[in-house]
């Protein structure tokens, strides 16, 4: 159980207009985004589109209802609202979906978000199902890309295509020529029992031989209600477990990262995102925005705060004032939230 000290003896009210005092004054380069826990946030994630062209079931709904275009922010909300976020000190911004490559201009995007490095940001990254990347990986280059997320749930034709309903050979040739461009790659794999529960050592044995950091993520209650099973939750230790039959393995110590990172055979690095056995929401660094304008505190949480209003009317003050009132009621994390009702997201609206 994560238990977090609370700052009861601040009055929220005089703490947000103090920090946007500061903001407005100096100290661009550190975090004002702090929650009541003290929880700095230095990373955000943005959801360009929940259009994705995969059905993985873990993150999608059976039948997905898309947004029309005129729902989700525009380009120039969407930097405005990024511009504000770096100013308060988010340093690295990852670009996801839906499938972020799926949305028009998503690179000359990537491109003037370069614009904000002199302010604070160091790091603009991209989580994407590859499918598209083949043709993309050049252009995210040039334009900037720092680093790539990418999903692949199995190296075996058969179980890739019964979990994203898609072939796996597009994906690979996307993982490999991003890899020729020299953008770094993680490659992120959720494992469900029943699915590929199997393939934890083939996964890692391709990852190993191909030089590609991987993370295994546990199974999150954030798909269609009712499809969750904490049985179906391949957890941390069973996944070493199944890896020390051929690995030596050594744990890291813990950082910022979500990820626990392991060291197999002393020069491979792989990391387990292990959200539903052990938590790490006490060292929680993020944010989120959907592609409508919501600003979400947590993966879990029930609902978020549209920002869309202000960035519409160009009410930086407001704006500013919302997001650190946000921010600062932002729970403490996904125990806090095993008891709410059913969610009204699912992950590929919010980005994972
Ligand atoms: S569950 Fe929420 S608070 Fe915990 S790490 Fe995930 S996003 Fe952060």
């Amino acid at each position: 159980m994560v238990k977090l000290a609370k700052v009861d003896s601040v009055s929220i009210t005089s703490n947000i207009e103090k920090q946007f005092e500061e903001v407005s004054s100096a100290f661009l380069h550190e975090s004002k985004l702090v929650d009541q826990f003290r929880r700095h946030k230095r990373k955000l994630r943005i959801s360009l589109t929940d259009r994705c062209n995969f059905k993985c079931s873990y993150c999608m709904p059976d039948h997905p209802t898309w947004l029309a275009k005129h729902d989700i922010l525009s380009f120039e909300e969407l930097y405005k609202f990024c511009e504000v976020m770096v100013k308060l000190g988010i340093t690295q911004i990852r670009l996801t979906g839906g499938e972020p490559l799926m949305r028009k201009g998503v690179v000359n995007f990537i491109n003037t978000l370069n614009e904000l490095r002199p302010l604070g940001l160091q790091r603009i990254s991209l989580t994407t199902n590859a499918y598209y990347l083949e043709k993309y990986a050049v252009e995210l280059k040039q334009a900037g890309l720092d680093d790539l997320n990418i999903s692949l749930d199995s190296i075996n034709p058969d179980t890739f295509f019964n979990m994203t309903q898609k072939p796996l050979e597009p994906v690979l040739k996307g993982i490999h020529a991003a890899k020729d461009v020299n953008i770094p790659i993680k490659l992120n794999c959720v494992l469900v029992y029943g699915q590929n529960d199997k393939e934890i050592l083939s996964l890692t044995d391709w990852a190993y031989q191909n030089g590609f950091e991987l993370r295994f993520i546990e199974y999150m209650p954030l798909d269609q209600p009712e499809h969750w099973k904490r049985e179906k939750v391949v957890i941390e230790d069973e996944i070493i477990n199944v890896l020390s039959s051929q690995y030596s393995i050594y744990k890291l110590e813990r950082s910022n990262d979500p990820a626990t990172i392991y060291m197999l055979n002393q020069h491979f690095k792989l990391g387990i995102i292990s959200t539903i056995s052990k938590p790490f929401c006490q060292s929680c660094d993020r944010l989120r925005l959907t592609a409508t304008g919501e600003l979400f505190t947590c993966l879990f949480a029930n609902s978020g705060t549209s920002v869309r209003p202000l960035l519409e009317n160009d009410k930086e003050k407001d704006l500013i004032n919302t997001i650190l009132e946000t921010v600062w009621h932002k729970k403490a994390g996904y125990v806090a939230y095993q008891a709410a009702p059913v969610r009204k997201i699912t992950m590929h609206s919010i980005g994972g």
